[in-house]
């Protein structure tokens, strides 16, 4: 078996809520090995993501959470690759905000583990910047993926509908800040950091 490896690109598109509508550049992160792998979020582009998959069979597609500009294009990319969707069922009111005739597939659950390649992915439940916003922790691989819950610099956004400033600080403090500082810290938007870096940021 081949060794489970990181690929990344950055995907250039809007982010809306709120009837405001903003340029934004996003992540895309694929965890797998040469023969599979999974996506994690869906900004803007099939075809960007399609091309850092690389013609790997996509095992899932999995949402940090439901803003706009991390699902906008998962039912288009369901079709292209025939893999479910995963979202924490707390973010429908923001998943039906973008879509309102298509669903997610799978409920993702806080604590439950995702098998790819060989590594385990650990769904870790951290509402705030989102009600059913979730980070991904592959020990196997030293790092968390946080979406827009934590970025370099500190917590993500908590200023429009369906976040919490309270929530979110609750989630990094209790959640993220248990995982050892050294842990990589790869984010929805922007650069990578720790979990040790960040704790001087909060
Ligand atoms: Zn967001």
């Amino acid at each position: 078996m081949t060794s489970v490896r990181i690929d990344h690109a950055v995907s250039s598109g809007t982010f809306s809520l709120d009837g405001e509508t903003h340029d934004v550049e996003n992540n895309i992160w694929v965890i797998g090995n040469d023969d599979e792998c999974v996506v994690i979020d869906a900004p803007h582009s099939v075809e960007d993501i399609l091309a850092v998959v690389g013609g790997r069979q996509v095992k899932a597609i999995i949402a940090t959470h439901a803003h706009d500009d991390h699902v906008g294009v998962a039912p288009a990319l369901r079709e292209r690759v025939t893999a479910p969707i995963l979202m924490h069922p707390d973010d429908r009111p923001l998943w039906e905000l973008t879509h309102t005739d298509h669903l997610w597939d799978v409920d993702l659950e806080d604590g439950q583990t995702i098998s790819i390649g060989g590594a385990a992915i650990k769904v870790l439940h951290t509402p705030g910047h989102a009600p059913g916003a979730v980070c991904l922790y592959v020990h196997d691989l030293g790092c968390v993926f946080t979406g827009d819950t934590l970025f370099q610099g500190g917590p993500g956004a908590t200023g429009r509908s369906y976040s919490d400033e309270d929530v979110i600080k609750k989630s990094i403090r209790g959640t993220l800040f248990a995982l050892p500082d050294e842990t990589v810290v790869h984010t929805g938007h922007g650069e990578d950091t720790t979990i040790g870096a960040e704790k001087q940021n909060l």
